[in-house]
């Protein structure tokens, strides 16, 4: 056991990627419901649904902080896209840290290490590290 750990507090690296990645979601083509990694509309339950590229833009719903050892506290959020579909994500760019993620912020999706298509990334808008 070596305290030698990292700190991944500073990701100073420029990630500087406006928009980051396409954040996809899916639309019901018979009554246009959004939904988020669904196979069946959640809405009439029909399967026919058509991949669309959401704006990546939303707000945190709820908003949870997750403590582990020896890493930086996380901000578990469920963010609303402005296309109407709730994701589970992390958010980042508090400056604070992950107790400076409120419900209520405005967010938008990040390229950051650890984002996937199964669990974005999002960061605040107007935060220091956005630009
Ligand atoms: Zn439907």
């Amino acid at each position: 056991m070596s305290p030698t750990a990292l700190h991944p507090a500073h990701l100073s690296t420029a990630d500087t990627q406006p928009g980051g990645g396409p954040l996809m979601f899916q639309r019901c083509r018979w009554c246009h419901t959004a939904s988020y990694r669904r196979v069946l509309c959640p809405a009439c339950g029909c399967g026919d649904l058509d991949e669309e590229r959401s704006a990546g833009l939303g707000t945190v719903r709820s908003i949870k902080v997750v403590r582990r050892a020896a890493a930086a506290p996380q901000a578990v959020a469920v963010v609303e896209l402005e296309e109407g579909v709730r994701v589970r994500s992390t958010v980042i760019g508090g400056r604070c840290g992950a107790d400076a993620v409120f419900v209520g912020d405005r967010v938008e999706v990040t390229e950051a290490p650890g984002s996937s298509p199964n669990h974005p990334v999002f960061r605040l808008s107007g935060s220091p590290l956005a630009r």
